[in-house]
């Protein structure tokens, strides 16, 4: 736990959020109401499924042909896939976008919520869901990745983890794109449950840690190049 933990407070992204869960445990408190857990369960329960519709629309979307915004996704994703075991791949690459997301999140509720509550609590409850309930879940989510990608001892939280978020990078990367503790369920909402069969239908030694592209594609070349690797992605030993 401790090793994880040291990652997580580096995090930049993580950093960037600390003050806004600040304010919205202030704001928590300060409007006290016995609906206010709610909100905050509803912040938690969207956040998983951004974590998973981003995962599986944004991160693995078909990579792009143009080479700069292919290398925008090579760092955001596709290299942490090529190099599973390198922090600078899975501790995030612009630090304000969660940030930035929260914000935006928050103005589109406030806005639907408005004609109804009135434009105090209008803000103080998307607030509260978004910098509580969405904070605490990321915050979580990057605590089990960060735990699933590192060499350290681990308990059954972590074997269970750990076992199934690299089933998505060393089996099937086009199965489960739910990483945190115990949100299985939505990949099975979603149909993206890892199957042993369909795994290794789909398997292809050659190109799982590439996201199923040609590791000498000139794109993905060109990206490591980009970002100063002069490695190959290999493959564990099975
Ligand atoms: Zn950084
Ligand atoms: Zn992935
Ligand atoms: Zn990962």
């Amino acid at each position: 736990m401790i090793p994880t933990l040291r990652v997580l407070m580096h995090m930049g992204s993580l950093q960037r959020l600390v003050p806004f869960f600040v304010l919205g445990l202030a704001l928590a408190i300060w409007f006290w109401a016995w609906w206010m857990p709610l909100v905050v369960a509803f912040g938690v329960v969207m956040q998983f499924f951004v974590e998973y519709g981003m995962h599986r629309f944004l991160l693995h979307r078909k990579p792009p042909t143009e080479q700069s915004p292919f290398n925008a996704l090579y760092r955001s994703h596709i290299g942490h896939h090529e190099f599973p075991a390198d922090p600078e791949f899975f501790t995030g690459d612009d630090h304000w976008y969660p940030v930035r997301f929260g914000l935006k999140s928050i103005a589109l509720q406030a806005l639907v919520l408005w004609p109804f509550v009135g434009w105090q609590l209008a803000l103080v409850i998307p607030s509260v869901a978004v910098f509580v309930g969405s904070v605490g879940a990321f915050a979580f989510y990057e605590y089990c990745h960060t735990l699933a990608h590192l060499n350290v001892p681990k308990g059954w939280f972590g074997r269970r983890v750990t076992q199934s978020h690299l089933r998505h990078h060393f089996n099937d990367h086009s199965a489960t794109f739910h990483v945190s503790f115990g949100m299985g369920w939505i990949d099975r909402l979603f149909g993206t449950t890892y199957d042993r069969d369909t795994a290794k239908d789909r398997y292809n030694a050659e190109t799982i840690l590439s996201m199923g592209m040609d590791p000498e594609d000139l794109r993905l070349v060109t990206a490591r190049k980009a970002y100063g690797i002069d490695k190959m992605p290999r493959a564990r030993k099975a």
